[in-house]
């Protein structure tokens, strides 16, 4: 698969982002990882040496970088195609699966009556749904929502940005997981 993406983690240990094979590739090229995780399952064809053989790089699915400690928990951006993700393109008002094109971000509490643009605010509605709601409370529109809206963790938003996970990193961003459990997400 060409899609698998390397996992970097910082030397604290916590999650840092996805990059692709190239990226980690060089990184391992420069002599800047610090250690490596996880069964080297993923290969890169690098140069052809002055000996004609075509050297070959074996990239572990989780990479630790040297460099400055940084604190992500903040700053988890709301994304339709994350926020969909969460609800398991859902819509939290019917309860039927969608395709993304045909969902919506619905403020629970509106935002014309000074909801704010949260996570813990937003669900996946489909249109015909948003519509109906329109500019009220669930309780108004007597539209129950079907589970409890949450912010995701940083691991969670990584598990969300990835569909192709390999099973040594989930095994790692599943320390860092405190909703998707309880949902039956993972
Ligand atoms: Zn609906």
């Amino acid at each position: 698969m060409s899609n698998l993406a390397v996992l970097k983690i910082d030397k604290s240990g916590q999650p840092v982002r996805w990059i692709t094979k190239e990226m980690a590739t060089s990184l391992v090229c420069n002599g800047k990882v610090l250690w490596a995780f996880g069964d080297q399952c993923l290969t890169m064809r690098g140069g052809v040496q002055k000996t004609g053989v075509r050297s070959i790089i074996h990239l572990s699915p989780i990479i630790a970088v040297d460099g400055s400690i940084k604190k992500h928990a903040i700053n988890i951006p709301l994304m339709n195609k994350y926020l969909f993700r969460r609800d398991q393109h859902m819509c939290m008002y019917c309860g039927q699966i969608f395709h993304r094109n045909e969902l919506t971000r619905d403020h629970i509490h509106p935002r014309s009556l000074g909801g704010g643009d949260l996570w813990t605010n937003v669900v996946a509605a489909c249109k015909p749904c948003n519509q109906r709601k329109g500019a009220r409370l669930p309780e108004e529109a007597r539209m129950p929502l079907l589970a409890v809206p949450f912010k995701p963790t940083f691991s969670e938003l990584l598990y969300l940005q990835n569909h192709n996970i390999l099973e040594d990193q989930m095994h790692y961003l599943r320390k860092g997981f405190k909703h998707l459990e309880k949902r039956g997400l993972v």
